[in-house]
């Protein structure tokens, strides 16, 4: 294994940050992980476990090791009269599974095409999109424990799934490198095209009769419309998640606010879309420097070029304030500083 020393990860973050890592390793098994887990000289340093760098934020250079999980493979371990099995390895791009599981008839991912980043992240925050989240198939994932080496198996309710959130994001955050990831297709899939405006632009691709093909075609058109490309305006997707608030306080802000963009989150509790809280407080389009909201979607902020991770974070401080000062309400970061 090959470890490199102050490693530019400006490649390997989709807000294209420049930062580097003091040390930097890739590793493709999973006993290379577990060896290079042994080594002494970088047991005690701060860990970065990177995928494919769509969900993090460096704020500065990392002065520790970063470990770029490339295990790779994909394959159907098994199958019963109900669901499909299909594993694979952590390093594997998401969206070209998604592919091959349409491709091999296993539907249930459809709706989450064109997500960046790898199969070995989407359990940290329950990726989700269109009204599926990765939960819905999730069946098991293996990893291995950073402070021992030991690979451990989670299943779905291990993981503690919740709203871009799980036990990997929150209470067991840096504990873990997860290395290959099972999700259960059932053989009698229904497919979910209620949410947003999936179903219009169904109609107006005049498909014909429904498959996880057409569905996924119609997600990334809709996507590929809506959302900024990293390859051309730097972003991490959403930066904050959709506030979850109860619904008495809900109440007395829409009578003050009618127009606010709500969800039902649960019998107790409203979810409100961020992106309108950001855009009210008028913060759509705006630019310090080379750091910005998007023009056309106010939860992405951009790094138009030279910006670097602490003039986003600053940007967010200021967004998030704002919103707290006219609503009364916490923005919470989805993207993972580092
Ligand atoms: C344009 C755009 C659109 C997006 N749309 C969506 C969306 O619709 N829905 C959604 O949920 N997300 C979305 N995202 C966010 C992002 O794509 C997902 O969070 C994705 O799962 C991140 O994968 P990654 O491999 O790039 O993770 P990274 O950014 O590399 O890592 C994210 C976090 O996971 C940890 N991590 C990564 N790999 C491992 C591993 N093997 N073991 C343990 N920890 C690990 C990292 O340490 C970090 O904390 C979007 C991002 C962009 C840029």
């Amino acid at each position: 294994m090959d470890i490199l020393e102050n490693y530019s990860l400006r490649e390997l973050n989709s807000f294209a940050i420049s930062a580097n890592s003091r040390y930097f390793v890739a590793l493709d098994e999973v006993q290379e992980i577990q060896e290079f887990l042994e080594i002494d000289q970088y047991r005690a340093l701060p860990r970065l476990i990177l995928g494919g760098g769509s969900n993090i934020l460096l704020s500065g250079d990392f002065d520790g090791i970063t470990i770029k999980v490339n295990v790779m493979g994909k394959e159907l371990v098994s199958e019963d009269d109900d669901y499909y099995y299909v594993k694979a390895g952590a390093g594997e791009n998401w969206h070209q599974f998604v592919l091959y599981c349409i491709d091999k008839g296993y539907s249930g991912v459809e709706n989450l095409s064109l997500i960046p980043g790898n199969l070995g992240a989407a359990p940290m925050q329950n990726i989700g999109a269109y009204g599926v989240e990765l939960k819905d198939v999730f069946h098991e994932l293996e990893a291995v424990i950073t402070e021992s080496g030991e690979p451990i198996t989670f299943s779905n309710n291990d993981c503690v799934f919740a709203y871009r959130n799980s036990i990997f994001k929150s209470e067991a955050k840096g504990r873990f490198i997860i290395t290959s990831v099972t999700l259960r297709f059932s053989k009698k899939h229904v497919y979910n095209t209620s949410y947003g405006n999936l179903e219009q632009e169904l109609e107006a691709m005049n498909a014909g009769s429904l498959s996880a093909k057409v569905i996924s075609e119609a997600v990334c058109n809709i996507r590929n419309r809506k959302l900024p490309n990293p390859a051309e305006i730097h972003n991490a997707g959403s930066f904050f998640k959709n506030p979850i608030i109860p619904n008495e306080q809900f109440e007395q802000l829409k009578e003050q606010y009618p127009d606010m963009v709500s969800f039902k989150s649960s019998e107790t509790d409203v979810k409100l879309a961020a992106a309108w809280l950001i855009d009210f407080c008028g913060w759509k389009g705006k630019r310090e420097g080379d750091a910005g909201v998007h023009e056309n979607h106010a939860l992405v902020l951009v790094n138009y070029g030279k910006s670097n991770g602490s003039d986003i974070l600053n940007l967010s401080f200021e967004i998030a304030e704002s919103v707290k000062k006219k609503f009364g309400i916490d923005l919470e970061r989805e993207v993972n500083l580092v």
